[in-house]
């Protein structure tokens, strides 16, 4: 691998790895996968190391930094600083319409800098590349994580590399070329980019975020258990509704609440993890409905481009945290992802992108069927911004009707708005 020239800042250290299946310890590098077994590579942390507790970790400042002995880093971070500590808060008329007792949105929609989720991954990926002297970085992605690298590669001063399947939304094909990035168009599905990847960061010793970095990368996920924890009082809601690409984001918040509780930061039961999937790509809850422990890839068939991978990574831990958690997991048409788009901006003033609709659509359908019940205290995760796909949503405007610059004629749309409210 190519050894990067400014070693300016030798503070962020990156954590050794191990392989929780064959027990195969690995010194810190940019690899993800075990030699011995081919398992997935984990960071190893100190157990006897010393952790902070709830009034140390409320002093530091709002980002995802401030869990930082859970994040596979010694000593300072170097890039994005800042990422994390996105707005937690309540929305009783969701909770009404859920039927359930108490709902939150976690609006990871305005995330720094990129908003979406995809900034706490690759504000971990991107410290490892700093530690471990990469100066290339790349991806391959369904938008988001493109948005993401590419922003913060930009700020790091790295050239960044960006593979993605040729037909994504103009929104993120211009939110990552404006970066500077190299921007390249696969014909293929996610898949297929994701096969090219793992062979590009071995011919050229790059940083492959969600490759060769991956152990690194996905602990950053676990910051958004953190601060639900922390963001309710520190404490735990009985369910959380997230949405599934490769699997790894619900993983990982299960990883985090275990961590808070092994902690002494919270107590309490974990809550239930229920997994959301567009019906077009639903590899995952084909899985948990059927019930086996192999995923069978599908073709992505939907709107949801963002969480569209037929083949995922994680798929069987993802149905794992879901089983051994007590959750569910439902899947969505894209009109009912475009209606829960629609409900959430006029519920909670927040515009959530493809995967935020198919997160309160599955919601919707978990209430109905009875998995979330009449007691529950419901985190919704909304994972990305509306302003990055909103040809999802354009039917919106054929309402907006255009007047001349008169009084007379406001006077009339008012007076036919008050008829529509009370006829
Ligand atoms: C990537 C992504 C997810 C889920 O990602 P996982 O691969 O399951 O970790 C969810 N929402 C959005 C908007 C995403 O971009
Ligand atoms: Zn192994």
């Amino acid at each position: 691998m190519t050894l990067a020239t400014d070693t300016g800042n030798e503070t962020v250290r990156a954590r050794p790895q191990y392989c929780p299946r064959c027990d195969t310890e690995y010194q810190p590098a940019a690899v993800a996968i075990c030699e011995s077994c081919l398992g997935p590579l984990e960071p190893a942390y100190l157990a006897e190391r010393a952790l902070p507790d709830r009034a140390t970790i409320a002093e530091r400042a709002p980002n995802l930094w401030r869990y930082r002995e859970w994040l596979p880093f010694d000593g300072e971070p170097r890039w994005s600083r800042e990422t994390g500590f996105t707005p937690l808060f309540e929305v009783p008329s969701l909770a009404r319409l859920l039927g359930v007792a108490r709902v939150w949105v976690k609006n990871d929609s305005v995330s720094h800098p990129s908003l979406s989720f995809k900034d706490r991954v690759v504000a971990c990926a991107i410290n490892a590349a700093a530690a471990l002297g990469i100066d290339t970085i790349g991806c391959a992605s369904t938008g988001n994580l493109a948005n993401a690298v590419a922003a913060q590669a930009a700020r790091a001063g790295l050239p960044a590399w960006i593979f993605v399947p040729e037909d994504l939304e103009p929104g993120k094909l211009v939110g990552t070329a404006i970066y500077g990035a190299h921007l390249v168009r696969i014909r293929g599905t996610y898949d297929d980019v994701n096969r090219l990847c793992a062979r590009v960061a071995d011919e050229f010793g790059w940083g492959v975020v969600n490759v060769n970095l991956r152990g690194y990368y996905g602990e950053g996920s676990k910051t958004m258990a953190f601060e639900i924890a922390e963001q309710l009082g520190w404490r735990l809601p009985t369910a959380v509704v997230v949405p599934m690409a490769g699997g790894s984001l619900i993983t990982k918040i299960r990883k985090g609440f275990d961590e808070f509780r092994s902690a002494g930061l919270v107590d309490g039961k974990p809550p239930r993890l229920f997994g959301a999937q567009a019906a077009g790509c639903a590899p995952i809850v084909n899985l948990i409905e059927g019930g086996g422990d192999r995923v069978e890839p599908v073709v992505p068939r939907t709107i949801a481009r963002s969480i569209a991978i037929g083949n995922p990574a994680d798929g069987p831990r993802a149905a794992r945290a879901i089983r051994e958690t007590g959750g569910w997991a439902a899947a969505v048409t894209d009109e009912e992802l475009v209606g829960g788009i629609r409900l959430l901006a006029e519920h909670a003033g927040v515009f959530t992108e493809t995967a935020g609709g198919v997160t309160l659509a599955a919601a919707l359908g978990l209430s109905g069927n009875g998995r979330l019940r009449a007691d529950d205290e419901v985190v919704l995760c909304i994972t990305g911004n509306g302003l990055k796909t909103v040809e999802a949503v354009g039917d919106v405007l054929t309402g907006a009707p255009v007047i001349a610059a008169k009084l007379g004629e406001v006077r009339e749309l008012v007076r036919i708005a008050h008829e529509e409210v009370q006829p």
